[in-house]
């Protein structure tokens, strides 16, 4: 079985262990502490309210934790949120300079709500290089506007509002997406995600 964690402080979690549930050979772990790291092959940062998710992740420990896994090479993906978390530029589209907390483990800037408001939530689909056609959906999702270094963009969403931006991204063992596979039914991120864990 290929132990697969899901950051759960806070959003949409139980979603994300519902949708590893339907992989065969998984199995979904509750990452609530850093105890709860120890053995697994994979990890996800779900998406919900990243300025929330940050300061749970540091007040329960799991921040050191989590670098010391992306430093093990252990694959880490990051949704929405999660992807916020993992990135070393953050802005608001609105607010701008938000001082949040995050793990700036990859080389990529994003820009936070940057299409809307909830209600400009959309559906789509994204063509990711390497793994296909995939069902993404966005709800107040970041933007992947820079990648840099060893971090590339592997989707884009071309958007009438924000013009063509970056969906998913790659770093050696961390992947983004700014969309919710865990939402779709479409499974192919996940599958993803399993494919780096076994090089
Ligand atoms: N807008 C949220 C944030 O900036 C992310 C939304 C989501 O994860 N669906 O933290």
């Amino acid at each position: 079985m290929v132990k697969v964690g899901v950051v759960a402080v806070q959003g949409d979690f139980l979603e994300h262990i519902q949708a590893l549930r339907e992989l065969s050979g998984v199995e979904p772990v509750v990452v609530k502490s850093a105890r709860d790291l120890s053995d697994v092959d994979a990890l996800v940062i779900p998406g919900g309210e990243s300025t929330t998710i940050g300061s749970l992740m540091r007040v329960k420990g799991l921040d050191a934790a989590i670098v010391d896994l992306a430093e093990r090479g252990i694959p880490i993906m990051g949704t929405c949120a999660g992807a916020i978390i993992l990135a070393k530029r953050v802005v608001d589209r609105v607010v701008g300079e938000t001082g949040q907390f995050l793990l700036s483990l990859m080389d990529i800037a994003v820009v936070r709500n940057a299409f809307g408001r909830q209600r400009e939530s959309f559906t789509t689909d994204v063509y990711v290089d390497g793994v296909g056609k995939v069902r993404a959906i966005f709800i107040r999702a970041p933007a992947i506007v820079e990648a840099w270094g060893e971090a590339r963009i592997l989707a884009y969403v071309d958007h009438y509002s924000s013009g063509k931006v970056g969906a998913v991204a790659i770093e050696r063992n961390l992947l983004t997406t700014t969309f919710h596979p865990e939402l779709s039914g479409d499974l192919k991120i996940y599958e993803y995600l399993l494919s780096m864990a076994k090089r």
